[in-house]
């Protein structure tokens, strides 16, 4: 489970773009984290990686403490979450096996991914998860040459392979088209139950939030404003 508690972000000597907030999420839960633009929340998702540095507070990952990890532990933190990007972050030279076998390798030297042979394990597990996400076919091309669902796929297939703990998901289906969104929010919903994860949705489409999670976060300066279900957003929206 995530615990976050008492969580601030500044940036230098800015004002506060996270403000005292706390937040858990157990289990095979779906939780979209709507607000304005502004409102901190690729912020809240950075300081769960650890991309930036939280100002003070705890946030714990299945008992970890995420703030107190030095260099090499925070490294192999950073293995157990998970992260889907906007642009999907794939190396575009890259096949698909390899794009998805750099989760494997924690990212790190990602350009050497092409260059390893992998073992027969994780080839086994990343077509286990191709199939799963119905991109096995693809895996010998080239990723700049799938579309961009099938691209979306393909970063659910790379960050599933580090077997996370968390998914983190920062605006997955803002360069797909409606069609395709809704079939990655389903898929992400499904495998939040199938691996028994919780997932962390930054969304600005809340029709999309509503429909697809089962909770929602709102968010407005720096602070969670709604947290609950998505039929009772009404109000607070
Ligand atoms: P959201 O994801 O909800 O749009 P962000 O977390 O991106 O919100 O931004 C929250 C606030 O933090 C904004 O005022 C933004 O300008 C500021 N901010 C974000 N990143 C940085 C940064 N690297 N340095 C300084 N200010 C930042
Ligand atoms: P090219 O074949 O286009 O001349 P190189 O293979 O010589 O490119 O690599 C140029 C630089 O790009 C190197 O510094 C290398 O670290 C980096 N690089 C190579 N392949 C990748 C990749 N797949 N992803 C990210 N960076 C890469």
């Amino acid at each position: 489970m995530l615990r976050i508690t008492n969580l601030d972000k500044r940036y230098g000597n800015e004002k506060l773009v996270l403000s005292n907030l706390n937040l858990e999420v157990e289990g095979e839960a779906v939780v979209s984290i709507i607000g304005a633009s502004g409102a901190g929340k690729s912020t809240l998702l950075r300081c769960i990686n650890r991309l930036v540095e939280p100002t003070s507070g705890k946030i714990e990952l299945n008992g970890l403490d995420l703030t107190k990890l030095d260099r090499g532990e925070l490294r192999r933190a950073r293995r157990r979450i998970g992260m889907i990007f906007q642009g999907f972050n794939l190396v575009d030279r890259l096949t698909v096996m390899e794009n998805v076998q750099s989760g494997r390798l924690g990212y790190i030297p990602l350009w050497r991914a092409a260059m390893r042979r992998y073992p027969q394990e994780d080839i086994d597990r990343a077509f286990h998860l191709m199939e799963r996400v119905g991109i096995a076919h693809y895996a010998n091309k080239r990723a700049d040459e799938l579309s961009g669902g099938e691209r979306q796929r393909v970063g659910v297939v790379r960050a599933l392979m580090q077997e996370p703990e968390i998914l983190l998901a920062d605006e997955p289906t803002a360069s797909l088209d409606p069609k395709t969104s809704r079939q990655i929010m389903e898929l992400l919903q499904s495998l939040a139950v199938e691996f028994k994860l919780p997932v962390l949705i930054n969304i600005h489409n809340v029709v999309e939030a509503r429909e697809f999670t089962q909770r929602i976060v709102g968010m407005r300066f720096g602070r969670i404003i709604f947290d609950g279900l998505p039929s009772d957003l009404n109000e607070a929206a």
